[in-house]
């Protein structure tokens, strides 16, 4: 579903990311984690064309994001990304953030755009707060949300850029439920996180990213077992 080949990336004369290389095949969780400023947003950024690339190729479903023939909101339409900071539009009303890229972007009818984000809020668990503004409702609500407002578009992968890490730590375990699910239920995820009890528990394979290179890339059982790199354990001696 996603193969990113030989990836490499500069600001002006600094090289964010190094020769990267790696594929989520369709119903795969893949778990990004590495230091702060290893490149970690940038190589998802890179995925749905939020930031360019200098070398190698990414391409999505048989679509090469580098080239300039593709329809570019087109692909942002069919790979949803949730940010840490939810990124919500605080003008609009819950229902209406949910509602709003299915009417201009998908082009749906109204009727049809409520119905499905009223089914996604139902799903996490916020129906009673359609009418709400997202600054009345707790980060994690919003962040629900969010996943809400990405999975309305009917996506074909989802990008999560640590969902979590802005949150209070008693939120963190409701927006983490509703991406386990997800993952349980096929979705195609790259997710950058450092909740490594997630990455235990759904990823097919978890990558380390330190200055921009992808040091290791492999099943939960061999990272977490003994068979992660130095780098990677001098990170996870850190956070765990
Ligand atoms: P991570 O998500 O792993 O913390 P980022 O991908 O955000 O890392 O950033 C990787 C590196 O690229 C950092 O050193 C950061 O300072 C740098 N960087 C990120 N965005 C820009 C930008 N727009 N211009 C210049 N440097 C940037
Ligand atoms: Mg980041």
């Amino acid at each position: 579903m996603i193969e990113i080949v030989n990836v490499s990336k500069w600001y002006g004369n600094f090289q964010v990311l190094k020769d990267c290389t790696t594929s989520v095949a369709k119903g795969e969780v893949v778990v990004i984690c590495g230091p702060s400023g290893s490149g970690k947003s940038t190589l998802i950024k890179c995925v749905n064309a939020l930031e360019e690339f200098q070398q190698g190729s990414i391409t999505v479903d048989g679509t090469s994001v580098g080239d300039p023939r593709t329809d570019l909101p087109e692909l942002r339409a069919r790979v949803g990304m949730v940010f840490q900071n939810f990124e919500l539009f605080p003008h609009l009303s819950i229902l209406d953030n949910l509602t709003i890229a299915q009417e201009k972007v998908l082009g749906r009818k109204r009727d049809a755009a409520v119905k499905k984000a009223e089914q996604l809020l139902e799903r996490v668990g916020l129906s009673a707060h359609a009418k709400k503004y997202p600054l009345q409702l707790s980060g994690g609500q919003q962040q629900r949300v969010a996943i809400a407002r990405a999975l309305a578009m009917d996506p074909i992968a989802m990008l999560f850029d640590e969902p979590t890490s802005a949150l209070d730590p008693e939120m963190v375990s409701e927006v983490l439920d509703v991406m386990v699910t997800l993952a349980r239920e096929g979705m195609t995820m790259m997710c950058v996180t450092h909740e490594m009890g997630f990455a235990r528990q759904v990823a097919s394979r978890v990558i380390f990213i330190d200055r921009g290179e992808i040091v290791d890339d492999r099943p939960p059982e061999q990272f977490f077992g003994n068979e992660r790199s130095p780098r990677a354990e001098q990170f996870l001696s850190k956070i765990l």
